[in-house]
């Protein structure tokens, strides 16, 4: 399958990728996170990604498409893949309409993830990432860690990402409502929208999801 994940920043779409994509056996592909192992190997491509992420800014297309498309092109994605945080606005929906359909594939569904916009300023704020792997995502009161900011998956150190900030965060909002949501209207017209709500346990989020992939009601 080939899912994009659509919603909010703080709608939990790195926490439900990471369980989707086991449930589907299919990679999980973060922009954000491979933004952010560039910036903690300090390569060229952190270094440039870093100033715009800081500022919530979206980074600029010409290095995002390409670097998606580079992990796309991993033999571990050839069956499939679960994009979360790409594409973020229409010309990178449009790039990967084209570069799908010039493999002669298609993209199977966008999960859209809904989420109050007072919920996602509290998810935020309490949001802790694992050090050695972004993909292990805590929540200081939602979904805590056994034990203070110690990965309950790897023993990793839990950290805040510096853009979940206040400041940043309302900054991200705004892009993500001017750039990102008129992709929902995008893959609408391709017929490819599912949404469900991102309210509740992430297990009950799951579910959810799970069901309204396979077209079940959700
Ligand atoms: P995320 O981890 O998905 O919340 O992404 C964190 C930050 O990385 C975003 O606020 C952007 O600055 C940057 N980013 C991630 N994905 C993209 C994308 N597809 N296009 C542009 N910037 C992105």
């Amino acid at each position: 399958m080939r899912i994009v994940l659509v919603g909010p920043p703080g709608a939990g779409k790195g926490t439900q990728a990471a369980f989707l994509a086991k449930n589907l056996s299919i990679p999980h592909i973060s922009t954000g996170d491979l933004f952010r192992a560039n910036i903690s190997r300090q390569t060229e491509l952190g270094k440039l990604a870093k100033s715009y992420m800081d500022a919530g800014n979206l980074v600029p297309d010409e290095v995002t498409i390409g670097m998606a498309k580079d992990r796309m092109e991993q033999p571990d994605a050839e069956n499939g893949f679960l994009l979360d945080g790409f594409p973020r606005n229409v010309s990178q929906a449009e790039a990967l309409d084209e570069m799908l359909k010039s493999e002669g594939m298609k993209l199977d569904a966008v999960l859209d993830l809904e989420v109050p916009e007072d919920e996602v300023v509290k998810r935020i704020a309490g949001r802790r990432i694992c050090r050695k792997d972004s993909s292990h995502v805590f929540h200081v009161t939602y979904s805590p860690p056994k034990a203070d900011g110690v990965c309950d998956a790897c023993g990793g150190e839990l950290y805040q990402r510096e853009d979940d900030s206040e400041d940043t965060v309302r900054k991200r909002l705004e892009v993500y409502h001017t750039q990102t949501e008129p992709i929902i209207d995008y893959y609408k017209a391709q017929g490819l929208v599912v949404t469900i709500s991102a309210l509740g346990k992430v297990d009950e989020v799951t579910k959810r999801a799970m069901s309204a992939l396979s077209g079940e009601d959700a």
